[in-house]
């Protein structure tokens, strides 16, 4: 593959080793350098211990950027995730986070939706012998249910933000309320159908009912990594969008902005 370097990687490495500095419960595991077929690069594994520790209302939430890699602002989204987690420590003190800030670093560098070696990650969660980058990211969610995910992506040509959710039977939706306050502010893609998929008022919602889910599952070879979350038990699994013609803080904010609706969900005092 020829593409160009367009972005480093060092940039978000430096973002963590800040992070970690500044955050005293914040764990970094590093793997050794992942070898792609565009080069080694080490792959990043973070989590947040929960002040409360023992406490039951403690909640487990995963948040993932860059799986593709020219979804830059899920990246940016996470970064500005570390570099405000210090600032709020109240905010946050009952949630466990396992973040994974760039999942496809060959691809946040060069700016392609693909690894270096062709292959759309987000598609590769039912494969049993994935490429690594989708090894180190089950190896880091190990099969564990969260109460919460959410994989920060972008769109190149919608118009505004839009979002994917899939909840459990029973769990309430809360994609109309993340869209309504960040359409207070940003655009956001109120076409009937994204993606191919029906759509409204920019939320794609995978009902439980849920015959029609589980069934997509089954049918489905190319598991996107939602489904994978999914699969696992998880609660609430979120793949925002937000469109590329706004700018890095705009986009960061619109990802945080949704994260803010389903913290506040998950932890009604
Ligand atoms: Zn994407």
């Amino acid at each position: 593959m020829t593409a160009k370097k367009v972005r480093d990687y060092q940039d978000v490495i430096e973002a963590i080793e800040k992070a970690e500095r500044d955050i005293p419960s914040l764990r970094v595991i590093r793997t050794d350098r992942v070898k792609t077929a565009g080069g080694p690069y080490p792959f990043y594994h973070l989590s947040i211990t929960s002040p409360e520790a023992g406490n039951p209302e403690r909640r487990t939430v995963f948040l993932g950027g860059g799986i593709h890699g020219d979804e830059p602002g899920g990246v940016w989204a996470v970064m500005e995730f570390l570099r405000r987690y210090p600032m709020q420590p109240d905010r946050y003190r009952r949630f466990e986070f396992t973040l994974l800030p760039c999942m496809n670093p060959f691809g946040y560098e060069h700016n392609t939706r693909a690894n270096a070696a062709g292959i759309d990650l987000n598609r590769q969660f039912r494969n049993t012998a994935p490429p690594i980058e989708v090894q180190r990211v089950k190896k880091a969610v190990g099969g564990r249910p969260f109460f919460l995910t959410m994989e920060f992506h972008e769109d190149v040509d919608t118009p505004g933000f839009y979002l994917y959710e899939l909840t459990q039977k029973g769990e309430p939706s809360w994609g109309r309320e993340m869209i309504a306050r960040i359409g207070a502010r940003y655009p956001v893609n109120r076409n009937q159908e994204i993606e191919g998929l029906p759509a409204e008022e920019g939320l794609i919602h995978r009902q439980p009912g849920h015959i029609d889910l589980r069934k997509i599952m089954e049918q489905r070879a190319d598991w996107p990594q939602a489904f994978y979350h999914y699969a696992n038990g998880s609660r609430h699994c979120f793949t925002t969008e937000t469109p590329i013609h706004l700018t890095r803080d705009e986009r960061a904010e619109i990802h945080l902005t949704a994260l803010d609706v389903a913290l506040e969900k998950l932890w009604a005092p």
